[in-house]
């Protein structure tokens, strides 16, 4: 039928074997290269939950006069770049300052 045609059309005449011969084992320089910018962005990128759970303990941290943006670099980040966790932890800040 004319889908099968354009099947093949697309996927070449080879469309009986596995598609998996096809594909390069290794990808290329370019594609290694954004593949390892995605996989850097998703490591280096804490949601706001993710950081809320390690709020305490980064402020306990700082609190204490520990290197945090060393110690939890991750935690840093998003606190410069998020609003919201910036206010959060300023507020955190101040409980464990009057406490200790
Ligand atoms: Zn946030």
């Amino acid at each position: 039928m004319k889908m099968k045609q354009f099947i093949q059309k697309i996927f070449g005449s080879k469309s009986q074997k596995p598609p998996s011969g096809d594909i390069p084992a290794k990808p290329s320089r370019k594609m290694q290269t954004m593949m390892e910018m995605l996989s850097n962005t998703r490591e280096e990128e804490l949601t706001c939950d993710e950081v809320f759970a390690l709020l305490d303990q980064f402020t306990e941290l700082a609190a204490q006069g520990e290197d945090v943006a060393h110690l939890m670099p991750l935690v840093q980040h998003h606190l410069d770049m998020c609003d919201d966790c910036r206010d959060e932890y300023k507020v955190l800040e101040r409980i464990v300052a009057n406490v200790t």
